[in-house]
Formats: C-alpha cells, sequence, structure tokens
C-alpha cells in the first residue's frame, strides 16, 4: 500500500470516528447560541473556518456532521452580528471572561518528545527543526502525567476560590481543555461586561504581577522583635486574608493585641502559594475563541469535559476518552518508548499491534501509525457521562 492510501485509509477513519462521536448529539449548549461566533477546523483544512452562526443546535450538528471538525469553538463574546467579518462591524454586547490553566508551565511538566515527520527522527526535546533532515514537519507529543493534571486542577481550584470569594462571581464554569490544561470560565453580568484595560487589571491582580507587597501589607518595626505584618484577629480580605490564613497555618504568629504579627520575609515567601498563575493574553481578548464542553481536542483525541470544583481531581486519561475497544495499527516510524497519554507505548514501523481504541486515534491523529482495523471499536460518551 502507498503512502497516501495509507494516510487516506487514516483520514476515512478519523471522519466517520468524529462524525460518530457528534452524531451522539452531546455538545453542551452555548447561552445565547445565535448570538455566538461559531469556529471549526475541519479535518481537511490547516485553516480555521471563522465567523459562522448557527440558530440553533439542531443546525450546528447537521454542519459539524458534514465538516468534520478537529476542533470546534464559540467566542466567548456575544455580538449583535455573530457573522459579520469584521469585528467592528460585529458589534460586541458582552464577553464571558476565560482564564487558561497550562500544565506546561509546572517543572516537570513541560516535556515534549519531538518526531521529524519526513526522516522519523526522534527527539526527547521540544524542537522547531529537525536536526537531521533539517524538516520542520515536526509532531509534538507532550508526555504530561496525571500528577501534573493534579497540580492544574489545584491551580483552577486556586483560581475559582478569588473569583467567588474576592470578585463576587457564581458562574464559573471549570473545563479539562481536552490537552494540557483547564478553562475556568465566568458568565457573571457584572463581570462579562468588562473591557479590554479592566480585564487585564483582573488579571494581574490574580497573577500578582507588579505586585509591591508592601503596599498591601506594610512593613512594621518593632523595637526588638524585627520588622513585622501584621494582620486583624478579626477580619482581613482580599490577597490580606488569603496571606494571613497561609502564615497562620504556616508561620509562626505572635498576639499583639487585635492583631497577629508575622515575620516579614517569611511572609513575602508565601507570595507563589496565594497567586495564581494565569495566561494574560487568553483573559483580555474578548474576540476569543473557547472550547465547546464535550467537543473533541482534535490535538490528542480527548473530550473536553466540565469538572465539578467541589470534587476532587481523580480522573484519568481514559475518562476524557470518546472511544472504547482495541484497535489493530500499522505504525508508521520506530520510536523509543513514548508515554502517549497515559501508556507506554513503543512503535516499531510496519509492525501490526493492537492498542486501546484511543490510543489508536491517538496516533492516527498525530499520523504516527495507520490504524488497520477498527471493527472493535465503538463510540462512546466522555467524561464519565452517563448514558
Ligand atoms: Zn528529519
Amino acid at each position: 500500500m502507498s503512502l497516501q492510501e495509507q494516510s487516506s485509509l487514516n483520514k476515512k477513519f478519523l471522519k466517520n470516528t468524529i462524525n460518530n462521536y457528534y452524531r451522539q448529539k452531546i455538545l453542551r449548549e452555548p447561552p445565547l447560541l445565535p448570538m455566538r461566533e461559531i469556529a471549526i477546523q475541519p479535518i481537511d483544512s490547516k485553516t480555521y473556518v471563522r465567523h459562522l452562526s448557527f440558530p440553533s443546535m439542531i443546525k450546528l450538528y447537521e454542519y459539524v456532521t458534514k465538516k468534520t471538525p478537529l476542533h470546534l469553538y464559540y467566542s466567548v463574546a456575544v455580538y449583535d452580528n455573530p457573522s459579520a467579518e469584521d469585528m467592528e462591524a460585529k458589534g460586541l454586547v458582552k464577553a464571558d471572561i476565560m482564564f487558561d490553566i497550562d500544565v506546561d508551565h509546572y517543572s516537570g511538566c513541560s516535556e515534549v518528545v519531538t518526531l521529524c515527520s519526513r526522516c522519523g527522527y526522534v527527539d526527547k526535546k521540544d524542537l522547531k527543526q529537525c536536526p537531521r533532515c533539517g524538516s520542520k514537519d515536526l509532531v509534538k507529543i507532550p508526555q504530561v502525567t496525571i500528577e501534573c493534571l493534579k497540580r492544574g486542577w489545584f491551580d483552577a481550584l486556586k483560581l475559582v476560590d478569588i473569583l467567588e470569594n474576592e470578585f463576587g462571581a457564581n458562574k464559573i464554569t471549570v473545563s479539562f481543555s481536552g490537552s494540557r490544561g483547564f478553562h475556568v470560565r465566568v458568565e457573571d453580568e457584572h463581570l462579562t461586561r468588562l473591557d479590554r484595560d479592566e480585564r487585564r487589571a483582573v488579571v494581574e491582580y490574580i497573577n500578582m504581577s507588579n505586585l509591591d507587597l508592601s503596599r498591601i501589607v506594610p512593613k512594621i518595626k518593632i523595637r526588638g522583635r524585627g520588622v513585622k505584618a501584621a494582620f486583624s484577629k478579626e477580619r482581613e480580605y482580599g490577597v490580606r486574608a488569603r496571606l494571613k490564613m497561609l502564615a497562620t497555618q504556616l508561620l509562626e504568629a505572635e498576639d499583639y493585641g487585635d492583631y497577629i504579627l508575622v515575620d516579614y520575609r517569611e511572609l513575602s515567601s508565601l507570595i507563589d502559594a496565594v497567586r495564581v498563575e494565569v495566561d494574560t493574553v487568553v483573559t483580555i481578548d474578548t474576540s476569543r475563541l473557547s472550547r465547546f464542553i464535550y467537543s473533541i481536542n482534535g490535538k490528542s483525541g480527548l473530550a473536553v469535559c466540565e469538572l465539578d470544583p467541589d470534587r476532587e481531581f481523580n480522573y484519568t486519561y481514559k475518562d476524557f476518552r470518546i472511544v472504547d475497544g482495541v484497535v489493530k495499527v500499522r505504525p508508521l516510524y520506530d520510536t523509543p518508548k513514548l508515554m502517549i497519554l497515559d501508556q507506554e507505548v513503543k512503535l516499531r514501523k510496519n509492525e501490526l499491534m493492537r492498542v486501546d481504541a484511543y490510543i489508536g486515534f491517538y496516533l492516527a491523529l498525530k499520523n504516527l501509525a495507520i490504524v488497520v482495523d477498527s471493527s472493535d471499536l465503538e463510540v462512546i460518551r466522555p467524561c464519565r457521562l452517563s448514558t
């Protein structure tokens, strides 16, 4: 079989699987759907199709099952004319605030294996160009463990607390992005009306970038006791409340009338523990697109899943899979052992192997292997959704 025939076999497999998945009609309908811009990246295309709009989910499903999206998005914004191509002409009404928590900035969570799809060179580094043949046609395989996702979840919860307690938000949705992190979305009316500059101020507050701690917690010099920070025993708010809570748990606190005193230098070491690193660009951009809940993330083949912030993160990658069963694949490359999602896989070029269907789906998406037999594959509802 020629390479072209093999790759068209893969395309067919991916198309069938994606279309069958969307035929389940389980996408979460965004509020005010007709006023949202919809965008997709069709499987046959390297570019996005933007500025779509649909009056109903029925029409959206008709389109989606025809175009087979690798990625499916809707605007965080609500517009008067969502399908206008010019941003001005769209007429922004309001926009949900999105926060992106990507786990790849944690130490030990940024590992990526690069494979050159021209010559098959494999490197456990995140490369921009193949050092052997110079090609830039590279496949990236993130090596993100579930432990890394747990760290991201912890930050997502910290962010939810700040949004609830300090911004008065209560329409908050947290979702697994389908890949390397979490999305936190806020839909409270008083926040969706904020403009770019106001959103930037929100992000700076959460990131604590440009923070001058002494303006929030003044330094107090007390004779014979050194430099101290004082917190009211009664009541504290915002960043001060967060710092006080941690300080009383972790530092030695002295009683001082209506106040407690802690060592200033020790207090400043707690800053990282009370801040949350979020991507500024994502949050301030009101023209941003966001993934539909229960859509497929075409980078991983996993579903975008809403998660309950009141429950602990006890998921595995398998909980986000959209297919069940086992498939037979023909690898296109030789590789050392790789982490494909949560499984260790070693590919031997042209040696048929059986893998779990979600691993096969991932290998096909990245064009690392051809799925030659998928008769045992079953499309399923992801995210522990009951049937
Ligand atoms: Zn190469």
